[in-house]
């Protein structure tokens, strides 16, 4: 018997109906009712998204079953919003595509322990050459003294205070209202039994599990990407009726001195002279494996800063498929002589080298020509004669509000 049918009222179900029946129920009354669809049906969608809520949540329902309506009222906070919930069960709102969705599947038998996410740092180099990395943790375990029972074959009983349900309902009265309230059982800690001091087992005082330190292997593949995941199934922490969950390690890379990974590929960046560039030359790229690359440029081949060549196949392994690889990026950067590396004689040698010089580029009829010369450029005195023409000697504001009118007049 249930205390209120309310809920199974709103869904059109009996108070006997299974978890599927009542999915079945909300989702035709619910795209009956969207306010996407109907807009005249008021709070009809948010009260069946309500009431559905609460009867598909096996530890709700039960709740809503024995106390009503009253007993879910201390419920932490709002739950979610009708919509949420829809969008959750069927994928996307009213746009579409809410047919197919399969929603929420709810794992029958044993609770599955919670599974535990590790960030494993990895440099480049041993996510180019492969690795098994050695990882301790600390897993809880089942007491190997009890077999998890907590104590002697007997010693556990049910807690009396809340009837081995771990919460129990309490009443509050604020003002001229009296509000039921769920709160974990004071006498268990929620655990809804209790064992005598005395008959705690010795290996894990009554805690049923034990810390243990585990050493995975985490076999780190070649060419293994950065956020990849590497799954122990059940390495979790284990209790007693719990499927353990699984240790997740989640692979960081490390950036990389040298290289930068896009991928498969990987970029470097080569500083070459200036005599390599133009006449050819060679240049050395320690790889990841340790090997040196020394790659040749041919005489006369030219290469101009910002450059991009490629060595094809020296890039990353591909995961899986280790004898394939990416490719090697370079980007180049020239390193240009310092001033003055030479004198006047022998930069002459370079006019019977290089290509003639440009001649200057002038327009048809100039009015007049001037030859000024270059300075250096000095941040600082950049920076104090910039603030000087934004001023003008004038207030700043006062400038902006008037300038533009006053040139506007002018013209
Ligand atoms: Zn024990
Ligand atoms: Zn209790």
């Amino acid at each position: 018997m249930v205390k209120d049918t309310k809920y199974y009222d709103l869904l059109e179900v009996s108070p006997g109906a299974s978890e599927s029946e009542l999915k079945k129920a909300y989702r035709k009354l619910a795209l009956k009712y969207h306010p996407d669809k109907n807009p005249d049906a008021g709070d009809r969608f948010k009260d069946i998204s309500h009431a559905y809520e609460v009867l598909s949540d096996s530890q709700k329902r039960e709740i809503y079953d024995k106390y009503g309506e009253e007993g879910l009222s201390g419920e932490g906070g709002p739950g979610m919003s009708p919509e949420d919930l829809f969008s959750h069960l069927f994928g996307g709102g009213m746009g579409g595509g809410f047919f197919g969705g399969g929603g929420r599947s709810r794992p029958s038998g044993p609770r599955k322990g919670k599974d535990m996410t590790h960030a494993l740092k990895v440099s480049l180099d041993d996510l180019y050459k492969g690795k098994v990395s050695k990882l301790a943790l600390q897993k809880q375990v089942v007491c190997k003294t009890c077999q998890g029972k907590g104590g002697k074959e007997g010693a556990v009983k049910q807690c009396t205070g809340c009837n081995g349900r771990g919460i129990k309902i309490i009443m509050r009265q604020i003002g001229p209202m009296i509000q039921q309230m769920q709160q974990t059982c004071p006498d268990c800690n929620g655990e809804g039994e209790i064992i005598r001091d005395k008959d705690r087992c010795k290996g894990c005082s009554g805690q049923k599990v034990i810390s243990e330190r585990k050493i995975l292997e985490v076999h780190i593949d070649k060419g293994m990407q950065d956020g990849q995941k590497i799954t122990f199934s059940g390495e979790g922490d284990a209790a007693p009726n719990v499927t353990p969950g699984d240790v997740v390690i989640v692979i960081d890379e490390k950036p990389h001195p040298r290289f930068k990974r896009k991928g498969e590929d990987l970029w470097y960046e080569a500083k070459i002279d200036l005599l390599t560039a133009l006449a050819g030359g060679q240049f050395a790229i320690e790889h990841l494996d340790n090997r040196v690359l020394l790659v040749t440029i041919l005489p006369g081949e030219v290469i101009k800063t910002g450059d991009i060549k490629t060595i094809r196949n020296e890039g990353m392994p591909i995961y899986r498929r280790p004898f394939d690889k990416g490719n090697l990026y370079i980007k180049f950067d020239i390193t240009f002589p310092a001033p003055n590396w030479t004198d006047n004689a022998k930069l002459a040698l370079l006019e019977q080298v290089l290509p003639p010089r440009d001649t200057p580029q002038l327009p048809p009829n100039p009015e007049h020509i001037e030859e000024v010369m270059l300075s250096d450029v000095d941040p600082v005195q950049e920076q104090r004669s910039r603030g000087y023409s934004n001023g003008h000697g004038h207030d700043e504001d006062d400038d902006e509000g008037h300038g533009p009118s006053v040139q506007c007049a002018q013209q």
